[in-house]
């Protein structure tokens, strides 16, 4: 067997994450390597969590990036907020909010799942039902953008409603984060989690995350060890935390922070409550294409989240199929449905750098073509002039 460099094939992703990785953000991941405690280096690493503090519109000062992927800050929130015996209201309306499950009993605490469909957002009167009927519970724990359905929640009024009974909030904001509105701090999320390859465009592999004082309180008053040594908060921040010295915890992802570091500047650049706009812009053209090409959106216009759309395969096309002759033929990477969903969507991901009008268009163009032969009676040429490519 003969090993040569690796040479990724020339990908338009728009499935699920990750997105398309900027060039500038790329050739920053490519400068050389330095020291993780050296003073350049710590002096970005400051840089790196006011653009994320900018991001979330939080001023929380513990603001900084998980050295992992999504997941782990998800597990980082979960382990450090919940101690056994805890009792967790976890909005269930996807995949995610089923890992948040496992998280909390993980943790040794008790998840109290609250159901909705999938296609859903987290029904706020549910949850004030659950809260009071578990008046016990500490947290209250919902993803604000699933990405397995497409479905956003109203992340502020599930907040509130946990506040007034006396519970802390997790938000999962893995898919939001630079994509749609996200107000740490207006809203009151207690500990918040996202990563670096949705709506950010930054490669996998970090999870920027955010602690508020309620929810610090929770974690120094723990009567036992956190149950991780690497996701430990008290420990991580000894590198992460406040400015002046820091102490080696792990070695961090140099190069990966350089890459994340890029990737905010871009978004300060355009200016955070325009790419929320264009997020949704270009969803909006998306959507009269495929409207063109006869497929539907499984979610209800106003909880879409313009960055997932979870299409209804029609009936008789051979979902799989279709996926595989996009990536093959077109270069086109869009995502399969998870769970109840597997089959029945496809997941067309309009997330950071790959959310681009210019891409709506290839995409319509291909998922047409690429339909039409399947047999399914798409209009191609009204969907090109529905998306602006005549
Ligand atoms: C992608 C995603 C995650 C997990 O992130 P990874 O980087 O894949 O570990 C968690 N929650 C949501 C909502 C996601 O979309």
């Amino acid at each position: 067997m003969r090993f040569r460099p690796f040479q990724p094939p020339k990908r338009l992703l728009m499935g699920p994450g990750p997105s398309n990785v900027h060039p500038r953000v790329l050739e920053a991941m490519a400068r050389p390597t330095i020291g993780h405690l050296d003073p350049a280096f710590t002096d970005m690493m400051d840089e790196v969590k006011a653009l994320l503090q900018y991001a979330f519109r939080t001023r929380n000062e513990v603001t900084f990036p998980v050295s992992a992927p999504g997941s782990a800050g998800m597990e980082s929130c979960f382990v450090n907020l919940v101690e056994p015996g805890d009792k967790v209201i976890i909005g269930h309306n996807g995949v995610f909010s089923e890992r948040m499950r496992e998280n909390v009993e993980r943790s040794g605490g008790t998840a109290v799942m609250v159901d909705d469909a999938w296609g859903d957002p987290v029904d706020p009167q549910k949850i004030e039902d659950a809260l009071k009927a578990h008046p016990d519970a500490r947290i209250v724990a919902f993803v604000h953008a699933e990405t397995s359905t497409g479905a956003r929640s109203d992340a502020a009024t599930l907040a509130r409603l946990a506040h007034e009974h006396d519970c802390l909030v997790i938000a999962d904001t893995v898919t939001s984060l630079g994509g749609i509105p996200l107000e740490v701090d207006a809203w009151e999320l207690d500990a918040v989690y996202s990563g670096t390859q949705k709506c950010l465009s930054a490669p996998p592999g970090l999870s920027p995350v955010t602690f508020g004082e309620r929810a610090l309180d929770k974690i120094r008053a723990r009567k036992e060890k956190v149950r991780s040594w690497f996701l430990d908060l008290n420990l991580v921040l000894g590198y992460w935390g406040g400015a002046g010295k820091r102490t080696y915890h792990h070695t961090a992802p140099v190069n990966a922070l350089y890459a994340l570091h890029e990737a905010l500047l871009l978004l300060r650049e355009e200016g955070l409550e325009a790419a929320w706009r264009r997020h949704r812009q270009t969803h909006e053209r998306l959507c009269d294409g495929l409207e063109a090409l006869g497929l539907e959106l499984i979610v209800d216009p106003q909880y879409r989240l313009p960055q997932l759309n979870a299409v209804r395969v029609p009936e008789g096309i051979d979902e799989a199929q279709v996926r595989a002759r996009l990536l093959h033929e077109h270069d086109l990477e869009i995502g399969a449905g998870l769970g109840p969903l597997a089959g029945r969507i496809w997941r067309i991901g309009l997330m950071g750098q790959t959310c681009r009008q210019e891409n709506v268009r290839r995409c319509v163009e291909a998922l047409g073509t690429v339909l039409a032969e399947a047999g399914h009676t798409a209009d191609v040429d009204r969907a090109r002039v529905a998306v602006g490519a005549v």
